[in-house]
């Protein structure tokens, strides 16, 4: 399994930022006090100006009342087409630190492209292109 780095505390100016789209109900549904940052069927991801991922998603508690998303991948993932939409929300992806390799699995891109699919997030390293664990000596090929 693949450690897949957290996103960085929210900054003053992303918050403002964030802040400022919600006043001006930019992608923010009335009653979520928050920015949605990525819509896919069944799913919704919003920031929060207090940096706090919502989710919400289909056939789940969370349908009802957004709920703070925290699998490190989906975190990962629906930042990244965050920062697609609103590129000042690059702030809060983790920075990539000297030694770590590219996911060998969608070879750095972030990106799983199949013949029948594109522009799906890799699902080994979120959409990053790299993670911060390497394979374990076991399972080298
Ligand atoms: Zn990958």
């Amino acid at each position: 399994m693949k450690t897949i780095p957290a996103l960085r505390p929210i900054t003053p100016a992303v918050a403002e930022e964030v802040r400022r789209l919600i006043a001006v109900k930019i992608r923010a549904p009335q009653d979520w006090d928050a920015l949605i940052i990525y819509e896919s069927i069944g799913m919704v991801f919003a920031l929060t100006a207090d940096g706090i991922l919502l989710e919400s998603m289909e056939d789940s508690p969370s349908a009802e009342v957004p709920m703070e998303a925290v699998d490190p991948r989906l975190r990962i993932g629906a930042m990244i087409v965050g920062v697609r939409r609103f590129p000042f929300l690059r702030a809060m992806l983790p920075e990539r630190q000297a030694g770590t390799k590219d996911c060998a699995e969608c070879h750095g891109t972030g990106d799983l492209n199949t013949e029948q699919l594109s522009g799906i997030l890799c699902i080994t390293c979120g959409g990053l292109g790299w993670h911060l664990e390497d394979e374990s000596p076991h399972d080298a090929p």
